[in-house]
């Protein structure tokens, strides 16, 4: 029995922010408002609700019903004060860097950082006046020391893409806590089921919705919870520069959520007995998954995640040409550049994360021209395993 105050995620994942508003007509789902504004019957109250003083809405650039109840369900499920929603995950992570950081601060993070967030370090970021400092990932010493330098926010991934790396999340915002450095962490690999970063200390949690928490590949959105006094500032940052996530995106998103639970446990299951399964077979040369012991931070993912996640990569012997022999044979499997739904999907990082390096770079990274990134989707996992085996069969 949970006798615990709060209720676990599997009924978070469900009733989070669903009672916390009268349902239109008694409804017992969250209706999708399409409406762009709303109206008022007279002038006082009006003014009220534009200025805060009073429940209600105004425009859905700025807030919306079926949004707002999005918004609520994941602050109940990362134990937030406050979250705040984007039209994605990369304007949640590229608003929360407009929103927070000014010219002549310094940012820290890791060099495994998703695709996206990379080229916002490497490219968008320094124009502005922003310094980047980007470690080794697998390097906390190095990014303490760094941290110790000074900064205004330290920014962390974890499990990262697609080596599915981990960083441990409590260390190093202790080492940012002592320089008055903001932590924020991507915690998108994980999704709130498997780890909660505000509890180990970081200050906002980010979410590509588009992921797990949607789960059904068919919504792109984006989420950051933290303080109300932070997120306060990333929603008016957001709600001059527009980037609102859309109702009908927001209903698909809470409607893949009511199993967020149950699909990310099936997950964590399958994907252990899969990668436990792939460094027995003789075509495979490496397999990354923070379950198995030979992980290097497997003791991290212990302490730091309640499960290690659907997400898992290994290299085939034969590299890139193996793997174009190999991946269409998979009859359930995506080959998409997607991750985190129902349905298993496969990508080698030479076409999806790492596209633009060159061999040389994606090396210097840890990630052999063989890596497939594999997504462990609900299926049956001996279908999966019986899948991979005859694929696997053609490069043996
Ligand atoms: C997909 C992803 C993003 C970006 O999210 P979008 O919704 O595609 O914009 C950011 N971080 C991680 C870890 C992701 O996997």
């Amino acid at each position: 029995m949970n006798n615990s105050k709060q209720p676990a995620a599997a009924t978070l994942s469900i009733w989070g922010g669903e009672t916390e508003h009268e349902l239109y007509e008694r409804s017992t789902q969250v209706p999708v408002v399409h409406s762009v504004s709303f109206a008022y019957k007279d002038i006082d109250t009006w003014q009220n609700v534009a200025l805060g003083n009073e429940p209600g809405h105004i425009y859905s650039r700025n807030t919306n019903p079926t949004v707002r109840t999005f918004e609520d369900k994941l602050k109940v499920l990362e134990g937030a004060e406050a979250a705040t929603s984007f039209s994605s995950g990369m304007a949640a992570i590229s608003n929360t860097f407009g929103a927070l950081l000014s010219p002549g601060d310094r940012i820290i993070s890791i060099k495994d950082s998703y695709g996206g967030t990379n080229k916002l370090f490497t490219e968008f970021l320094p124009p502005l006046g922003i310094e980047v400092s980007l470690c080794d990932t697998t390097d906390h010493s190095e990014l303490e020391a760094e941290i110790a330098g000074g900064c205004k926010m330290l920014y962390l991934e974890t499990p990262t893409n697609p080596t599915v790396k981990i960083v441990d999340i409590q260390r190093l915002a202790k080492a940012a806590k002592a320089v008055g450095a903001l932590v924020v962490v991507d915690n998108t690999f994980a999704s709130p089921i498997n780890c909660n970063p505000l509890a180990l200390g970081a200050d906002i949690v980010i979410h590509s919705a588009s992921k797990y928490l949607g789960g059904h590949a068919d919504a792109l959105g984006g989420i950051a919870c933290g303080s109300a006094a932070l997120i306060k500032k990333l929603y008016h940052y957001r709600e001059i520069n527009g980037a609102a996530l859309a109702p009908m995106d927001a209903y698909s998103l809470l409607r893949g959520m009511k199993t967020l639970s149950l699909r990310v446990e099936r997950q964590n299951q399958s994907a252990m007995t899969i990668a436990n399964w792939l460094t027995q077979h003789p075509a495979v040369e490496q397999v990354n998954y923070p379950g198995l012991e030979s992980h290097l931070h497997h003791d991290i993912a212990k302490r730091q995640m309640h499960g290690f996640g659907g997400m898992l990569s290994f290299s085939v012997k034969g590299g890139l040409e193996a793997i174009k022999v190999f991946l269409p044979k998979l009859q359930y499997a995506h080959m998409a550049a997607n991750l985190g739904c129902v349905e298993t999907v496969v990508g080698p990082p030479v076409v999806t994360s790492h596209v633009e390096c060159t061999a040389a770079e994606r090396a210097a990274a840890g990630i052999p021209e063989g890596l497939v990134r594999y997504s462990t989707g609900i299926e049956d996992v001996d279908d999966l395993l019986a899948d991979l085996e005859q694929a696997l069969a053609y490069i043996e």
